[in-house]
């Protein structure tokens, strides 16, 4: 028997458990975009006089994003680019650009790829092949989240949209939890942190109260053309386990992920105070970029690979 929507008499498409609606596409398209521009009100991330860079990775999160602030910005005369990087992760991210190329296209969104081989000397198949002593992960964060900062503000961008969802968000609060490190939890939230530079491009999470499962379902009602794959690279063993007993959970308690973001919504300004310092960031020696140290974490790890 076919299930109708709980607000039409269509067939409904998608069972949101935590709030026990079922849901047809038309409403559950609306539902999800009225979520995220509540999101992107709640937490000013969009104003007028902003110019938003929106970093897409082709997958289903920056691209659900991407067609929602486009939108947005448009209705708010508000400039908005995209940013790619391109890793140099041989098919997997050949893969996923040319979504990314195709959906801006489409949306009529102008679309900047910075590539690692260019912005930091080396590619993710390069650094794969040294042994090091971090994983690769760690480094391809770092290189990554370097030239999106200098690129955004180089571009004259203000705000870089990053398209985290809830379950990223969950994940990250727990694991912060697990490893008792608090201080990088008052990092976290869903705009703005705590350094305040202008050398420092803000980053805006519109996706931040989305539930996963909902995204890749809206991303497949767009027609996004989204290809389902995995980093190659992508292990990080801890955040694994964590996603598994999160899921788990969620689905003995429906709205678990809601209420462990919402939890870290409530302390988070106690978390701020207490781990803020009031020491203006440095400018790395070798880069000019921000940093907490003399070299940055990007210039050092440079360093440790090509010397
Ligand atoms: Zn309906
Ligand atoms: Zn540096």
């Amino acid at each position: 028997m076919e299930v109708s929507c709980s607000k039409c008499n269509g067939i409904a498409a998608v069972y949101l458990p935590y709030g026990n609606e079922n849901l047809c596409k038309k409403h559950f398209v609306e539902s999800f975009e009225k979520r995220v521009r509540r999101t992107v009100r709640e937490f000013k991330m969009i104003e007028k006089g902003d110019r938003i860079g929106v970093a897409v990775s082709g997958g289903k999160d920056s691209m659900s994003m991407l067609h929602i602030l486009k939108d947005i910005c448009g209705s708010m005369r508000v400039p908005l680019v995209a940013l790619s990087v391109d890793e140099g992760i041989k098919r997997y991210r050949e893969t996923t650009l040319s979504v990314a190329k195709e959906n801006c296209k489409k949306l009529g969104v102008e679309h900047r790829i910075l590539t690692f081989k260019k912005e930091v000397g080396i590619t993710v198949d390069e650094i794969a092949k040294r042994e090091e002593r971090r994983g690769t992960c760690s480094y391809c964060g770092v290189f990554r989240r370097w030239i999106l900062n200098k690129s955004a503000r180089e571009m004259g961008l203000n705000k870089l949209a990053v398209g985290h969802n809830l379950d990223d968000a969950a994940q990250t609060v727990l694991m912060n939890f697990l490893r008792n490190e608090p201080f990088r939890l008052a990092r976290f939230g869903p705009a703005g942190g705590i350094v305040k530079s202008e050398f420092f491009v803000d980053r805006i999470k519109p996706l931040m109260r989305i539930p996963e499962r909902e995204v890749a379902v809206y991303s497949i009602i767009k027609g996004m053309n989204i290809k389902f794959g995995r980093c190659p690279y992508a292990h990080e063993a801890f955040r694994n386990d964590v996603r598994i007993f999160l899921n788990e959970l969620e689905e003995k308690f429906p709205g678990t992920k809601f209420r462990v973001f919402n939890s870290f919504m409530s302390v988070k300004g106690a978390l701020r105070e207490k781990f803020n310092s009031d020491e203006t960031p440095m400018r790395c020696k070798q880069c000019g970029e921000l940093s907490s140290h003399e070299v940055c974490m990007r210039c050092q790890m440079l360093e440790e690979l090509v010397g």
